[in-house]
């Protein structure tokens, strides 16, 4: 199947009922994988997500793409290790190319403390089921000719890591594929919908109050990406949570292949190749907490001259396009996922800058919790008591840019 004879998604909208067993507020890819898993696993579709603008018009369809479950600890590792199996196989199950390709990828180490970061991560992956290896500069070379392993004689590449699985697929794609599977099975999807307010009986959370008006749910889910501490306020429920911007950027055509994707942890930026031959580059967050959508010209120099000491080629291209994202990022960098003490409200949250990669995982697990009432194993520790309980789970290195 290629872009030219596939079939253009079939998505069929409805009229908003009054009430649903499950309202889930966000269409961006954690709301409608579970409302796709809901259908698919759990034969539950009295589901309707509420979309403010379009679906995937937030992080979902603004991200880099990268796809990896090279994580710092053992939880992690596992939980976003059934994330990349999951996406291995989404194009099959949707029956939608979602231009999944696995490309491998590389995290490079300019010193000794990097080096041994790289080595530890290689034996925690391997012990909890991803595939990652120590690579010296040779093995690196190998892989990726156009590094400049000397970077320009201030950032050396002495080591790195290497993810055989890491892989990208199509953004706005997987939006639509889980949206079309979604709604198939029933679930209605309502875009230009904005929850204005939580609807409550005691301490119950029984609806949500929308722009349009209301509606009941037995369940409300919110998978408000970077908006999530203003949904929460709304049941009551206060979040560990601070939503900072992301940019990002693209250039024009590079001519050659570039395989791998390479993400520097001392330079802080990471790089692949889209399927139109662009250069897609990444980094870290912007410092200031904001709800801003605003790119700015400091990140793009800052970016361009870091990716450009690793990457020489870079120079010879052009920016085409920058934009941004709002990320809703945990203090120790791991997601929240689950119940949240209020009855009828759960919550998907803590993507920050990493959560595209745990799309089908999060939306299977939360999907699993909301058909069962229990927290499935894979997400049990990534619940928001952990705070509370003081069982945190810090992974900062594993955001690769911070
Ligand atoms: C520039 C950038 C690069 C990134 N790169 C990567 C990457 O390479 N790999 C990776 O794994 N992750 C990456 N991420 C992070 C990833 O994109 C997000 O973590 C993920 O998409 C979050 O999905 P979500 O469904 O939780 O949120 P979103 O996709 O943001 O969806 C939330 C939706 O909720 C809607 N909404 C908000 N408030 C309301 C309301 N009151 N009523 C109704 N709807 C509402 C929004 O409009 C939005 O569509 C990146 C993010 C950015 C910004």
């Amino acid at each position: 199947m290629n872009e030219f004879i596939e079939q253009k998604v079939q998505l069929q909208w409805h009229e908003p009922k009054a009430n649903y067993d499950v309202v889930i507020v966000g269409g961006g890819g954690h709301g409608l994988a579970t409302a796709y898993f809901l259908a698919t696993r759990h034969g539950i579709t009295n589901v309707a997500v509420l979309e403010r603008k379009y679906i995937g018009g937030g992080n979902s369809g603004r991200n880099t793409t990268v796809i990896r479950a090279n994580y710092g600890i053992p939880e992690a590792v596992r939980f976003y290790q059934r994330s990349v199996e999951l996406y291995q196989t989404l194009e099959a199950e949707t029956e939608r190319w979602i231009m999944h390709k696995q490309k491998g990828l590389l995290w490079l180490a300019h010193n000794e403390a990097g080096i041994r970061a790289e080595r530890a991560r290689a034996e925690v992956n391997t012990a909890f089921g991803a595939k990652t290896e120590y690579v010296g500069p040779k093995e690196i070379q190998e892989i990726a000719p156009q590094i400049d392993m000397m970077g320009g004689g201030v950032w050396p590449v002495l080591g790195g890591s290497y993810h055989p699985e890491g892989a990208t697929a199509r953004h706005d794609r997987v939006n639509w594929a889980l949206a079309e599977g979604a709604m198939r099975r029933g679930v209605h999807i309502h875009q230009r919908t904005t929850v204005i307010g939580l609807r409550k009986e005691g301490d119950r959370v029984v609806g949500v109050m929308t722009d349009k008006g209301p509606i009941g749910a037995g369940v409300v889910l919110s998978a408000v990406g970077g908006h999530v501490t203003n949904l929460a306020n709304m049941a009551g429920v206060r979040l560990p949570i601070r939503t900072h911007p992301l940019q990002a950027f693209v250039t024009n055509h590079y001519a050659r292949q570039f395989d791998p994707i390479v993400a520097s942890m001392g330079l802080l930026f990471y790089a692949s190749q889209t399927a139109r031959g662009e250069m897609l580059i990444g980094a870290e967050i912007d410092r200031q907490p904001s709800y801003s959508y605003r790119s700015g010209h400091h990140f793009l120099q800052s970016c361009a001259f870091r990716a450009m000491t690793l990457l020489p080629f870079l120079r010879n291209l052009r920016i085409l396009r920058q934009w941004t994202g709002v990320c809703d990022m945990s203090p120790d960098y791991s997601p929240i996922m689950g119940q949240t003490g209020v009855d009828g409200f759960y919550i998907t949250t803590g993507w920050g800058t990493w959560g595209f990669k745990a799309i089908p995982a999060g939306g299977e697990q939360m999907a699993q919790l909301i058909a069962t009432g229990e927290t499935p194993a894979l997400i049990a520790p990534f619940g928001l008591d952990r705070f509370a309980r003081d069982r945190t789970l810090a992974d900062r290195g594993s955001a690769g840019t911070h």
